[in-house]
């Protein structure tokens, strides 16, 4: 037998309803704050995430899926939507055409992390980015579409953490205080951190050896180097989020993992959930659509884990699936079978959800199959039915039985409370 590849799930007919609630809770969501959904490929040239994401960044440097194709042309499955949204916006245009571009997606992600409750080797995001607005509006936005997401859809046990790493003239000075602060340390650092102390010391703090979290302790934080623009902007988005009743906090260690972030970064954890807590993480980007070949456009946006949201939801919202068959019908005889698809039709086509039998059962094991699967009314059609032009309508709840003219069967159903 075949297995699927290790960290990639099936999700199984129990689960899809799960996931289409959400679905469907975010494209109405979305459109309330006027975002339209974007779809990209599932691959990309390689190249657009080494250049957009960065490569030092644990992405890139170990996680993706990558291949040269028979064309030789070296590409990757998207492993962050950032990159392609950016991508598509700068191909297509998209900020010709309007000063502002807000934009959503959802979309399966691929990682060669290490599988583990909440993380997985193919996943999926949904997240939204707004291009074109440097001002704290459009961070206070982004931030509140994924914290009110949240809320409305039923978390209450999360945390929205902030912090500000600044433009890049702050980002520069920052590099060269933690490179003169580690430089003493140097021969205690892992040989990716000497790589990257030397090319972008940055992603040293994501490490997560237990002897470089250690010495990263006293390290200088990002938030001393904030210049004056940095700090109002900062302040504004903190005043903004205060208004509209987000409660956050600031984290001065946050710098994310990806090397496009400038000013806001954020991160929405929920305490529903394990050692992977992180619900969302988003920021804003300033210089990432110049990066990719596009004019200086400033950004910002945010990426939420879908199978995330459902592992927090499962443990505080008690929810059903109410997507059951209406109606079984059910043939007594074989001359009555072709009779029982075309009532089946029949009935579909007025707008009921109907099941019939395909395994020419009797009719115990179908009576006691739709009392298992829900169905709300079962229709029995015999030889006298045929011959009367009429059908049994047997009520499961109450157990009550009707016989009823087929001319009057779409009558009778839209009298009764389904
Ligand atoms: P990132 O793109 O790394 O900022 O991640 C954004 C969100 O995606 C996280 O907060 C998680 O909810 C989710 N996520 C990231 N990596 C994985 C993974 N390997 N498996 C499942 N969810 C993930």
């Amino acid at each position: 037998m075949i297995r699927s590849v290790k960290g990639t799930h099936d999700i199984l007919p129990d689960q899809t309803w799960r996931w289409r609630k959400i679905e469907s809770s975010l494209h109405n969501f979305m459109q309330k704050y006027g975002y339209q959904e974007l779809r990209t490929p599932a691959f990309e040239k390689t190249e657009l995430f080494v250049r957009g994401v960065g490569e030092d960044t644990d992405i890139v440097s170990k996680e993706m899926y990558s291949w040269t194709d028979q064309g030789g042309e070296n590409l990757t499955l998207k492993p962050e939507l950032t990159a392609p949204v950016v991508r598509s916006f700068i191909q297509n245009n998209l900020g010709t055409q309007s000063p502002v571009n807000r934009l959503y997606y959802m979309d399966a992600l691929f990682r060669r992390e290490r599988p583990q409750k909440g993380r997985t080797r193919q996943f999926h995001q949904f997240g939204a980015e707004v291009f074109g607005s440097e001002h704290p509006e459009a961070d206070a936005e982004i931030i509140a579409i994924s914290y009110n997401f949240f809320k409305n859809i039923g978390l209450n046990k999360l945390n929205l953490k902030l912090n500000s790493i600044g433009s890049e003239e702050c980002l520069n000075n920052y590099r060269n205080e933690l490179r003169n602060y580690l430089k003493p340390f140097l021969n205690e650092l892992t040989d990716t951190s000497k790589k990257r102390f030397k090319n972008n010391p940055l992603r040293i703090l994501d490490t997560k050896i237990e002897q470089e979290i250690e010495l990263l302790k006293d390290a200088p934080e990002i938030g001393e180097f904030l210049t004056n623009e940095d700090t109002i902007h900062f302040e504004e988005v903190k005043s903004i989020l205060n208004a509209l009743e987000i409660p956050f906090s600031i984290d001065p260690q946050m710098v994310r993992g990806l090397d496009y972030y400038t000013r806001t970064t954020y991160e929405i954890t929920s305490t529903a959930l394990g050692a992977q807590d992180a619900l969302c993480g988003g920021g804003r980007y300033d210089k990432l659509v110049e990066t990719l070949g596009g004019k200086p456009t400033p950004a910002v946006g945010f990426a939420a884990g879908i199978e995330r949201l459902l592992l927090a939801l499962e443990s505080s919202v008690i929810e059903s699936n109410n997507e059951v068959v209406q109606v079984n019908i059910i043939g007594l005889t074989d001359i009555v079978r072709s009779h029982c698809q075309v009532l089946a039709q029949e009935l579909r086509n007025n707008g009921y959800s109907v099941s019939t039998d395909l395994l020419r059962r009797s009719l115990k094991p179908l009576m006691r199959e739709a009392n298992r699967n829900n169905a709300i009314l079962t229709i029995l059609i015999g030889e006298d039915e045929l011959k009367n032009n009429t059908a049994q309508v047997k009520n499961m709840k109450t157990g009550e039985q009707t016989a009823i003219m087929k001319n009057k069967l779409i009558d009778f159903l839209a009298g009764l409370d389904f």
